[in-house]
């Protein structure tokens, strides 16, 4: 049966946020994601968010799966230019299924090696197509401490 169900206990707020966040869609990260968004990036309480598995991969694929580098790259447009997005942070993960799945080589390969070749081939495409964004990169993994933590390297 179709009708409301449920009113959000938080006040609408209109402004938009200035600063969107690519990233995977691993519902694990997210918090963290979000807490470094606002401690150490000082994005504010909230950011835009744009998550397809894998994160920033497609914007590596111009030649190889033209597609759905495409298809990330025009949405990215529409939102920097509905939106006035000033900044772009793209965030990678440790231990990323959409990687892992998609691993080409030998079983030893490092992944993370791989992530963060394609997080700058990434940025520096979105330099290209954003001149006036300001275009970040990290790479999230957990820490060798008990319990486990966040951190969060720049790359
Ligand atoms: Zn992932």
């Amino acid at each position: 049966m179709a009708g409301t169900v449920y009113q959000s206990s938080l006040d609408w707020d209109p402004q938009r946020p200035q600063t969107t966040i690519i990233t995977c869609v691993d519902g694990r990260w997210y918090p963290h994601f979000q807490e470094f968004a606002r401690v150490h990036l000082n994005a504010g309480p909230r950011t835009d968010f744009v998550a397809v598995p894998g994160g920033i991969e497609p914007l590596t694929l111009i030649d190889l799966v033209p597609k759905d580098f495409n298809f990330l790259r025009r949405r990215l447009e529409s939102l920097v230019e509905a939106h006035g997005t000033r900044r772009i942070v793209a965030v990678a993960h440790q231990d990323c299924a959409w990687y892992r799945a998609r691993k080409i080589g030998p079983i030893t390969i490092d992944l993370r090696e791989r992530q963060i070749a394609d997080l700058r081939r990434a940025a520096s495409k979105l330099r290209e197509l954003f001149t006036g964004v300001t275009v970040e990169t990290y790479f999230a993994r957990l820490s060798a401490t008990e319990p486990q933590k966040v951190v969060f390297d720049v790359v």
